[in-house]
């Protein structure tokens, strides 16, 4: 008898465990025999059978993402856009109506506009600065309404208690993508949230290095049926991208914490140059939602603001190129600073009119603040707004 490499080896023993999460990338696993797989079919004994539907590295990063939400049974998915995509998959049918924020992330935007209409579902936007117009927004068909808390750019603050009361009244899901204001800002699903998403591919993993996203349902059967439309439609996880997460998921909110306090320090730097026209952070006095913010966020103004510059395009391109290391990086979320030009990046599908009566000029800039020491940031921005104001004039 020859032996043969093809063969699995035993996985050695050992009395004392790893202190690390194990990386598990088997796509499949062996059972016992047909009984033992029934056993597990079942739901007599654990056991995982294939990798779409269900992993340990997913299964152990969902639990650290439910400890950080106040959720139970939460579920990974291979980006945030598949978070997206199976809540409204596992929550809707043809004939349903989706009301969205009017500043969701510009796929969010896309799906509501192109995608959702396809299947049957129809779609409409409203303000969700503004309750009143929600709930001018809702039709008899209205079954999900959502939302993002703190909007990109602007940083304009969702009425969540409002739209809350709202959904609570009517009978209607009240979804959150959390990811611009993590838990560490707010926990959704103590302020009326059904159902709360993610993008964990920004602040939650935190360093560009995982693609990944988070569903989580207040009602388990809603969480089992957009679990199941994960596993049907393959929007499941990678087992590498989900122990990435977990690592950089460890320093989350440490890392928070410090970009936190980096950005409202860099706000009021900012406020204070020549050349720069204003800067919107939900922790100044002078942001429009400042007191809405200081009610639903208790103080956690969270690691994102803008600014703006006089001046067209030359003037943004002399800032990002005087800006020191800064990186120029259409993301969020990164454990460094990045810098986003809305006009040419998340909102260049978006019409000039549109994109004018939001405010969003071509002199608007995006800061995610990283954990930098913060007389670096200082010193880079201050180089950037000065060059940008030599050729603005
Ligand atoms: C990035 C982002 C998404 C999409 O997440 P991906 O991981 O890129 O698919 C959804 N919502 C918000 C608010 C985001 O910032």
């Amino acid at each position: 008898m020859t032996d043969t490499p093809v063969r699995r080896t035993a996985w050695p023993d050992s009395a004392a465990r790893p202190l690390v999460t194990p990386l598990q990338p088997s796509v499949v696993y062996a059972a016992a025999d047909p009984d033992a797989l029934d056993a597990q079919y079942e739901g007599r004994v654990q056991g995982y059978a294939y990798a779409r539907e269900g992993h340990p590295n997913a299964d152990v990063l969902a639990a650290k993402i439910d400890r950080l939400e106040g959720a139970e049974g939460g579920f990974v998915t291979g980006s945030g856009m598949a978070a997206v995509g199976a809540m409204m998959l596992g929550a809707l049918k043809a004939g349903d109506h989706v009301l969205g924020g009017d500043q969701l992330y510009g796929r969010s935007l896309r799906m509501l506009g192109d995608d959702l209409p396809r299947l049957g579902i129809a779609t409409s936007l409203a303000d969700p600065t503004d309750a009143a117009a929600i709930a001018a927004a809702l039709r008899p068909e209205t079954r999900l309404i959502l939302i993002e808390l703190v909007s990109n750019p602007t940083l304009r603050v969702a009425d969540m208690h409002g739209i809350a009361a709202l959904a609570r009244e009517r009978g209607i899901l009240l979804a959150v993508d959390n990811t611009f204001t993590t838990p560490r800002g707010v926990r959704p699903f103590e302020h009326g949230a059904d159902i709360v998403i993610h993008s964990v591919t920004k602040l939650l993993a935190g360093h560009s290095d995982a693609t990944l996203g988070y569903v989580a349902a207040r009602d388990p059967d809603l969480g089992a049926a957009m679990r199941q439309a994960a596993v049907t439609w393959g929007m499941t996880p990678s087992p590498f991208d989900c122990w990435m997460a977990e690592r950089g998921l460890n320093t989350f909110e440490l890392r928070y914490d410090r970009a936190e306090a980096n950005a409202a320090a860099l706000a009021d730097h900012l406020a204070g140059l020549p050349g720069v026209r204003r800067v919107l952070y939900p922790g100044r006095a002078d942001h429009p939602d400042h007191n809405r913010a200081g009610d639903l966020l208790q103080g956690r103004f969270g690691t994102m603001l803008s600014f703006e510059i006089a001046g067209g395009r030359a003037a943004a391109n002399a800032l990002v190129r005087a800006a020191g290391d800064i990186a120029f990086a259409p993301t969020l979320g990164d454990v460094a600073t990045t810098l986003s030009h809305p006009v040419s990046s998340s909102h260049r599908a978006v019409a000039d009119e549109a994109r004018t009566a939001l405010g969003i000029t071509e002199g608007l800039f995006r800061l995610s603040v990283g954990v930098e020491p913060l007389e670096l940031l200082q010193a880079e921005l201050s180089a950037g707004i000065a060059a940008a104001a030599q050729v603005a004039g």
